[in-house]
């Protein structure tokens, strides 16, 4: 069965994401914060013995070294690095929180770079595909607004590490892309989101599925539509 590791798996995206390749048949190797509150992600475990529930703070990288030491052996087809943090909303120029900032930042830029360098020996065994969950407000020409510091930093420099990341692993055959997902109705995104988490998930897995090579390192929409950096 073909492997997908997913961070962020317990709630929105990334918990539709899990469910929908569940039941196409793949091991997911599902990893969130708290598997102990993850109640919507442990009650798919009786139905679909494919799935493992693992512990993982994305930023906990003496952590994440220990879970991909355990997973040594194991080919990985696919990583979504899916979890995010948006951080606070009413942040206005003059009044930048610093530290929320460094922690989107972690979390949305460098863990993403952090989980995919610990599992790249697993995706070279099978020549895998590393799908980093950007946002069009990562997008420096969809700009139109203006605000939105923290996050829409914190996406442009995921955006330009995974352009690297496609670069650097072509020659292992290893494609690396940036995704938005839509504007879902999420934590995150709220209820007024013009699409459900199953619609963003359905379309990223059929985007996936026709991936080819020439693709690694751009920028798609959950419809496949090519996005501006
Ligand atoms: P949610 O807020 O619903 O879920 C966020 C997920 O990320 C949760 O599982 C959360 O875990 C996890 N997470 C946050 N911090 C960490 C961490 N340090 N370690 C591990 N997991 C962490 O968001 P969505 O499902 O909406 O978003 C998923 C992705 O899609 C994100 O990358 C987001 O930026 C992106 N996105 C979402 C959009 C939307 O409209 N919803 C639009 C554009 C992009 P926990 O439950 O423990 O907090």
């Amino acid at each position: 069965m073909p492997q997908l590791l997913i961070t962020g798996a317990n709630r929105g995206i990334g918990l539709a994401l899990t469910e929908l390749y569940l039941a196409a048949g793949w091991d997911v190797v599902a990893c969130c914060r708290d598997p102990a509150q993850a109640d919507d992600l442990l009650y798919l475990i009786s139905d679909n013995p494919g799935l493992e529930v693992y512990q993982l703070d994305v930023t906990d990288y003496d952590a994440l070294s220990d879970l991909a030491h355990e997973l040594s052996d194991r080919p990985i087809d696919l990583l979504i690095n899916n979890a995010g943090y948006y951080g606070p909303n009413a942040v206005l120029l003059g009044d930048i929180p610093v530290d929320e900032w460094r922690k989107v930042m972690e979390i949305n830029a460098i863990a993403p770079i952090k989980v995919t360098e610990a599992f790249l020996p697993n995706l070279r065994l099978a020549k895998g595909t590393v799908a980093n969950i950007s946002s069009k407000m990562g997008s420096i020409e969809d700009n139109q607004s203006g605000g939105g510091y923290l996050y829409r930093s914190s996406k442009a420099a995921l955006n330009a590490a995974s352009k690297s990341l496609a670069l650097d692993l072509a020659a292992d055959g290893i494609k690396a892309v940036v995704l938005h997902p839509g504007w879902v109705r999420t934590d995150m995104g709220g209820p007024h989101g013009l699409i459900d988490a199953d619609t963003s998930a359905q379309g990223i897995k059929s985007l996936l599925e026709q991936l080819q090579p020439q693709d690694s390192g751009k920028f798609f929409d959950y419809q496949g539509k090519h996005l501006a950096w």
